[in-house]
């Protein structure tokens, strides 16, 4: 067994303000890419929701960090699973605008147009994250 995937989900404190999105973002591709972390994270003002893949000493020193941050709280651990493979090629971080198109993409899942990351079961939660990393894609090709 070659890898770990971590999905967790949380809620954003009152420490979360707009300047956060940055640190984060800068925080985590350096550190990520460090340490052969890959996955994604979606959020809103709300919450997150996110997957870490990479070594299990890794996944498991970058949760441990995470966990501490006062910048999220109610942190679940939804699934942890053995992969030979990875999902994710980069690390990656996207805003979820509250769209039609995301509002569809999560009522296909979860039959709730709301981003509830804290109420997903394992299959759900790693089936949003792999269609999110799709639409980032297409937009980001679009843009090319
Ligand atoms: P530094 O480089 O010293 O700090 C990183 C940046 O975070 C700095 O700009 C610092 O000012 C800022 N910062 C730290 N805590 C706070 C705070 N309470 N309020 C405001 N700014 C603060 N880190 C990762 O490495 N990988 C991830 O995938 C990742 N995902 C995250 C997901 C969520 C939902 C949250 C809330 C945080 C995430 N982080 C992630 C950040 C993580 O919690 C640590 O802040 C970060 O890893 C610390 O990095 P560092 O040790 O290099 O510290």
């Amino acid at each position: 067994m070659s890898f770990v995937r971590l999905i967790y989900a949380s809620r954003a404190t009152v420490e979360f303000q707009p300047s956060s999105i940055q640190s984060i973002l800068q925080a985590a591709r350096k550190n990520n890419s460090q340490n052969y972390i890959t996955g994604l994270l979606c959020f809103n003002q709300r919450g997150f929701l996110q997957c870490l893949e990479g070594k299990r000493f890794e996944v498991n020193r970058t949760f441990q960090r995470i966990l501490k941050d006062p910048r999220h709280e109610n942190v679940e651990i939804i699934s942890f699973q053995y992969s030979e493979k990875r999902e994710f090629e980069s690390w990656n971080m996207g805003y979820l605008q509250n769209n039609q198109i995301m509002r569809d993409l999560l009522m296909r899942h979860t039959g709730s147009a709301e981003f509830l990351p804290l109420t997903l079961i394992p299959e759900d939660a790693f089936a949003i994250l792999k269609d999110i990393r799709a639409m980032m894609e297409e937009v980001a090709a679009e843009e090319a």
